[in-house]
């Protein structure tokens, strides 16, 4: 280890609180600290290579340092790095909105920003919960929509209102004392039906309960939130085709709020722009992060129809108005980020590009069911799940201390590969300008890596 690094070390492990990290073992551990990066690849301060193997955890798009992006961040700094949006416009912020729509589902006209996944999630529900309150129409009926329909295992991000909105238990019991109660439907997870139901004999009854519980609950439902095609942090957990779209319909007949959490899966991730268009779906809120601004700077935005914007105009004094907003939204150097990711998309043709490459990695990923300890291999475009199991015929899970997920994402780094598993789902999300060579490079060495686990 040279001077630099130690030094830079001892500092981390001094000051530093790292995210979702048990920071005793991180202390006592040695760190790869990232110092530059390039395309698809991060360098550590020891100069050594890694293949950004989860897009810099699943926010890069079009790889880094891409020179578009850094002329539009550069560009932006030149004129203003941020003003407030609070009662003032900005530039890129504006130009950035007319974009967001134009490539959005049809239907979503407005734009609101903020600045992580976390907040584009909270806001959906406030806008969600303040929709129904002052709605037009049966106003006795309207105000008694204050609930939401959720689903177990879901992830929304970490502050309060987005935990309340999430089933994650292990990164969430602690805070139950805290939380606003939810109906909670259980999950499509077919490898570990939470129903039980044989795969063969499955005619989608999570889906029926669901339709049950909105039967049941639906005057009191304000919304139902989802995370379309895939659960994230859940796991990589695919949904049934058709899954989204009764879902959709049923917030048509029963009058509630279709919210859509594209945090993870939007721009190109599951191989369309966003996933609600592989059903052809058109949510009434959408919430997108991660990947906006090609992974270069905090940005979040939650778009929604005119529908529901139009129930929050009304004279000042009667109160409509939609009191929220953070310091940064709508920042100039993000929004300008932003516009040139999406400026790339058209000009490279990324989601055409895509195809083969999704293509590829299904058919590589299918050869993985042969090793022993790969239990389910789930997919949706550049997302991927491959959870290890200890014993296959019988489902049977490792035990929790045993790690398996990150003595894989270990063993890959030795190989110049940076991972991050979801216990022991190995979770593959690289960037979408992933090249073909990169991509067998990282299969070839997570295949070795499993291979090797007895
Ligand atoms: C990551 C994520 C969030 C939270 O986003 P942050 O920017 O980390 O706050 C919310 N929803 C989904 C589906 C996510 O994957």
């Amino acid at each position: 280890m040279n001077k630099t690094n130690r030094r830079l070390s001892g500092l981390d492990k001094k000051y530093l609180w790292h995210p979702f990290t048990q920071m005793k073992e991180w202390m006592s551990d040695d760190m790869v600290i990232i110092s530059r990066a390039k395309g698809n690849y991060l360098y550590d301060s020891r100069g050594r290579r890694y293949l950004d193997g989860v897009s810099s955890l699943w926010c890069n798009v079009h790889g880094h340092g891409r020179p578009e992006i850094d002329r539009a961040v550069r560009g932006q700094l030149n004129r203003v790095a941020h003003s407030t949006m609070l009662g003032l416009a900005n530039v890129p912020a504006i130009e950035l909105a007319r974009e967001l729509i134009r490539v959005a589902p049809k239907g979503l006209s407005r734009v609101f920003y903020s600045d992580s996944g976390s907040t584009a999630v909270e806001i959906a529900l406030k806008m969600a919960f303040q929709f129904w309150q002052q709605a037009p129409g049966n106003r006795k009926a309207n105000t008694r929509k204050t609930k939401f329909l959720t689903f177990a295992n879901a992830y929304h991000g970490d502050t309060i209102g987005s935990v309340s909105l999430g089933g994650m238990d292990l990164f969430h019991a602690i805070y139950k004392p805290l939380l606003f109660k939810t109906i909670q439907a259980p999950a499509p997870y077919c490898y570990r039906c939470p129903l039980n139901m044989e795969r063969s004999a499955c005619r989608m009854e999570c889906l029926l309960k669901a339709e049950q519980l909105i039967k049941k609950h639906h005057r009191q439902l304000a919304g139902i939130v989802i995370e379309p095609l895939i659960q994230g942090a859940a796991g990589m957990i695919t949904q049934p085709a058709g899954f989204l779209k009764r879902l959709r319909q049923l917030c048509t007949q029963y009058n509630i709020l279709f919210i859509v959490d594209e945090v993870a899966t939007g721009f190109g991730r599951t191989g369309r722009m966003f996933a609600c268009e592989h059903e052809s779906v058109r949510p009434d809120i959408m919430a997108v992060a991660k990947g906006i601004t090609g992974g270069y700077l905090p940005l979040a935005a939650t778009l929604t129809t005119e529908k529901v914007f139009a129930a929050f105009l009304g004279e000042y004094r009667d109160n409509k108005t939609f009191f929220h907003g953070h310091t940064y939204t709508g920042n100039p150097l993000a929004c300008a980020a932003a516009l040139a990711n999406l400026e790339i998309f058209r000009k490279d043709k990324t989601i055409r590009q895509l195809g083969p490459k999704i293509r590829r990695l299904t058919e590589r990923l299918n050869e993985f069911r042969r090793l022993a300890h790969v239990g389910d291999i789930r997919q949706c475009g550049l997302m991927v799940g491959i959870e290890l199991v200890r014993d296959k015929a019988a489902k049977q899970p490792y035990p929790y201390q045993a790690r398996m997920g990150r003595r894989v994402m270990l063993n890959v780094r030795q190989h110049g590969i940076i991972l991050r598993p979801l216990g022991d789902v190995i979770v593959l999300m690289p960037p979408l300008s992933i090249s073909g060579r990169q991509l067998e490079y990282l299969l070839d060495a997570v295949w070795r890596a499993i291979e090797e686990i007895r």
